[in-house]
């Protein structure tokens, strides 16, 4: 059994007073492992929080550069590091932010070719993602490996998150079809991935420890010019692609 240092114990003291919670659950995220796929916007504040929160193993993946019109949104890439790879700035950030974890950033495309290798070893798999092509990708991808899979995207001041689950409820494949456009440059408020990164953060650390119920079957969206959250019910496409076949396993 994995056992927690007295400076672990201390670092995490708050969220262990949270009832459903407690050391259980504590030991449970010293062992998990999850990929944060892309480390934009979504996925500096989703690993942010997986990080803080003492998740074992970080999988960081991305094969861009930061850029200054990055720095709006991408919270773990600062000025100086205009011109890094992304996931070597936040990798340094997140070492620095908790020691007591470890992090691995993998420079590399998402492909066909990769995908499966790359969420192999995964306990979730987070989406950073910013395209549907490459959501869709990891979605089939985890639903053939039987991962949890937490979604987020966003637009504007707008965000939705959902979480797929293989074998129990809809996946994203089936919310998305048809197939959307994808739009180049997205306008983005950057506070807006800050609160969809949380949210996911939120649903894989639930997963992890099963404290709480994850967001399968419906969609959560959030609209920041009025400042509200509604869900609406996502059902399960029939002869869905990627989920139409219960999982396989492998
Ligand atoms: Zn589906």
């Amino acid at each position: 059994m994995v056992k927690l240092s007295r400076r672990e114990l201390e670092r995490y003291d708050r969220q262990l007073r949270i009832g459903s919670f407690g050391v259980k659950a504590q030991r449970k995220l010293k062992k998990a492992r999850v990929v944060v796929a892309g480390v934009g916007g979504l996925g500096c504040s989703a690993a942010l929080y997986l990080a803080a929160a003492g998740v074992g193993k970080l999988t960081l993946i991305d094969r861009e550069k930061v850029e200054l019109s990055n720095l709006n949104r991408q919270i773990l890439h600062w000025t100086k590091d205009v011109g890094r790879y992304k996931v070597d700035s936040a990798l340094e950030k997140l070492s620095q932010l908790n020691p007591d974890i470890e992090v691995e950033g993998l420079k590399t495309e998402i492909n066909g070719r990769n995908v499966f290798s790359l969420i192999e070893n995964a306990d979730v798999v987070v989406d950073g993602m910013d395209s549907f092509k490459a959501r869709l990708l990891l979605n089939r991808a985890c639903i053939r490996l039987g991962k949890p899979f937490v979604h987020a995207a966003v637009y504007g001041l707008m965000g939705e998150l959902m979480t797929v689950l293989p074998g129990k409820g809809p996946c994203y494949q089936c919310y998305v079809t048809p197939k959307p456009r994808e739009v180049k440059t997205p306008p983005v408020l950057g506070a807006t991935p800050g609160v969809m990164g949380c949210l996911e953060a939120v649903e894989a650390l639930k997963l992890i420890t099963g404290v709480g119920s994850p967001l399968v079957g419906e969609l959560l969206i959030f609209d920041g010019l009025q400042m509200s959250f509604r869900t609406v019910k996502i059902v399960r496409l029939k002869g869905c692609p990627a989920c139409g076949k219960p999982a396989e396993g492998k």
